[in-house]
């Protein structure tokens, strides 16, 4: 346990200076995007995807469910509601250039993150190797009077920050993986989205047309309707919210908690 805790300290020092990236800031090279249910990324995050693919970052997406409870039509059984979101996941991945895309099968709205979920985590991530990694806000239970957070996201956030840190690091947590060939590995920078707190902003002025495109892939979740004018409407409101924005800030943007842990 001290041999940990003089990790933990060492890894992040309390009076570090803190550099969070800007727009100047290059591209993570390798991007892991971890979310609940299809379609929460292209909702929430999708535009920071593609801008960095634009800028030649390699994504990769692991969908924990498949999001089979995912529609109002009573005579489409789960199976076959998780096939075609699937299906849709994977075109709105094509869409903004996404290299790969993993789903776990868990099983929708019933998602707990317990410990075999932070193993599947820690598996993909100690598989990918990202230098950045994207997932949900565990602590964003609800907001305003008319928003409770599905219970999915939180739990998806709370395995996979447990899964980057510590198990991913650590040699003789899950030692099986090692046993796959699945050596330690940090990764250096955590892009929560959903935040309750957001600390940085990126400017997705030049991908938000991208990222709309990919969420219409999701046609059994928008199907009846055109998000264009919403998610055009959430990426100002969005950037109106940036504290410090920039003179040259774009029109669009998309934010998060930042966390840097270092190399
Ligand atoms: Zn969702």
């Amino acid at each position: 346990m001290t041999d940990n805790r003089a990790r933990d300290i060492e890894q992040a020092p309390p009076n570090a200076p803190e550099a969070p990236p800007t727009d100047e800031s290059p591209a993570p090279r390798r991007v892991l995007l971890i979310q609940a249910h299809p379609d929460d990324a292209e909702f929430m995050c999708a535009g920071t995807v593609a801008k960095w693919v634009q800028e030649g970052a390699e994504a990769h997406y692991c969908s924990i469910t498949s999001g089979d409870k995912g529609t109002a039509d009573p005579f489409l059984s789960a199976p076959e509601i998780a096939t075609i979101r699937e299906r849709e996941q994977r075109n709105a991945c094509a869409v903004l250039g996404v290299t790969s895309v993993t789903f776990l099968g868990y099983l929708d709205a019933t998602l707990v993150p317990d410990l075999a979920l932070r193993r599947e985590l820690t598996r993909v991530i100690r598989r990918v190797k990202p230098d950045a990694l994207m997932c949900q806000d565990p602590t964003m239970r609800f907001s305003g009077q008319r928003y409770i957070n599905h219970p999915d996201h939180l739990a998806a956030g709370e395995a996979a920050l447990a899964a980057v840190f510590p198990s991913a690091r650590d040699h003789k947590t899950f030692p099986e993986l090692l046993d796959e060939g699945l050596e330690p590995h940090v990764t250096p920078e955590i892009y929560i989205y959903g935040a309750r707190e957001a600390d940085i902003w990126v400017d997705i002025s030049s991908a938000i047309d991208t990222k709309i495109a990919a969420l219409k892939e999701h046609v059994s979740q928008v199907g009846g309707g055109d998000p264009t004018e919403r998610m055009y409407e959430w990426g100002r409101e969005t950037a109106r919210q940036h504290p410090d924005r920039p003179d040259d800030f774009g029109e669009f943007a998309e934010s998060f908690k930042y966390m840097n842990l270092g190399s």
